[in-house]
């Protein structure tokens, strides 16, 4: 196992092992978007000898399809990944699927509790819509904190709102919460959470945690020092960084790399045409052809090469990584006979 120096600020440094994670949501098909992610995650580990943990993120039920967590493993497999530690292959950090982790949430979300850090709120979406006065970064609604110090006694008592519903639970952000990280790609990033979002929903109900508190409890609990993922979630970071504060908890490096898009520079999407791995492979596409296409879009080979995951594990450099989105066009289209 390869063990890496880390940094801690100060000078100070910690010799640690190397651990990432590929975290699906089976809320549809693996596409060539979202593969092309997980590749990128998984040169960074397996270049450097470290372990691959494989965890699926199925908390968002309304989204949720059946069979998807099973068949993203599968498309996974048939791509050439693997991993050390995950739902069908087992590990030490059992169970590697969040609907049977929710313990856990429910733990942190009282230890946040009893701190402080969080308040009860009766705050629709579209009450949240509806207060908002400038348009915000992305699709993140600013939080004014109309429920904060509303339900102190509940907030004490864990009891039943005079509403008699049962309350979604804010993260409290403090004044000029100005987070600062070095983005493992993008490089040094801050933002002022309270200035972005605001206070932000960690819960729907007492039982209920959202993906923003399970990411930061799995991926501490399961020792996880570096997350690779799209930058559709760089904005998201730093609160996800508050979080791991007030939970007295290290956070690990973050790296976050181009999304796939679309001509209209908007990720991929159904109208953009047939991007589904299966879809490839039911029409007799091999995987290095797909690797091949995923390995061009980095900038890291030719196209039309055929390539297996292991043969880019040699021309593997986040360094040189292409900084423009990957864009899935007409000639990508007729390369991989993929339909509008
Ligand atoms: N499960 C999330 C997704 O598929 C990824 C979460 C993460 O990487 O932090 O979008």
């Amino acid at each position: 196992m390869t063990v890496e120096r880390v940094e801690l600020g100060l000078g100070a440094t910690v010799r640690c092992a190397v651990r990432g994670r590929l975290a699906p949501s089976p809320t549809g098909a693996l596409h060539l978007g979202n593969a092309r992610s997980f590749v990128l995650a998984w040169l960074s580990v397996r270049s450097r000898g470290g372990t691959l943990v494989m965890r699926m993120e199925d908390l968002d039920h309304p989204k949720n399809k059946a069979g998807a967590a099973e068949a993203a493993l599968e498309d996974l497999r048939w791509l050439g990944f693997d991993w050390d530690e995950g739902p069908d292959v087992g590990g030490p950090h059992m169970p590697y699927t969040q609907s049977e982790r929710k313990g856990l949430y429910v733990r942190a979300l009282e230890r946040l509790r009893e701190s402080g850090s969080v308040y009860p709120c009766v705050c629709t979406r579209r009450d949240v819509e509806a207060g908002q006065s400038a348009p915000h970064e992305g699709d993140v609604l600013f939080y004014p904190g109309v429920c904060r110090g509303r339900f102190a006694d509940y907030a004490a008592a864990c009891g039943v709102l005079p509403e008699g519903r049962l309350p979604a639970w804010r993260f409290r952000v403090e004044e000029r919460a100005a987070i600062s990280f070095d983005d493992g790609f993008c490089g040094r990033q801050t933002q002022d959470v309270s200035a972005s979002s605001g206070d932000f929903v960690l819960a729907r109900d007492p039982q209920g945690a959202g993906y923003m508190l399970a990411v930061v409890v799995d991926d501490a609990a399961m020792g996880i020092t570096e997350v690779l993922r799209g930058d559709d979630l760089l904005q998201a970071t730093p609160r996800q960084m508050l979080l791991y504060r007030a939970l007295g908890l290290a956070p690990p490096a973050f790296t976050h790399v181009p999304l796939v898009v679309s001509e209209d520079g908007r990720r991929l999407a159904k109208r953009h045409g047939d991007t589904r791995i299966s879809t490839l492979r039911k029409a007799g596409v091999s995987p290095q052809r797909v690797i091949g296409l995923l390995a061009w879009w980095c900038g890291w080979g030719e196209r039309g090469e055929e390539l297996s995951l292991r043969d880019l594990l040699a021309r593997y450099d986040l360094g040189s990584l292409r900084r423009e989105p990957a864009v899935l066009d007409d000639v990508v289209r007729d390369m991989m006979g993929i339909a509008r």
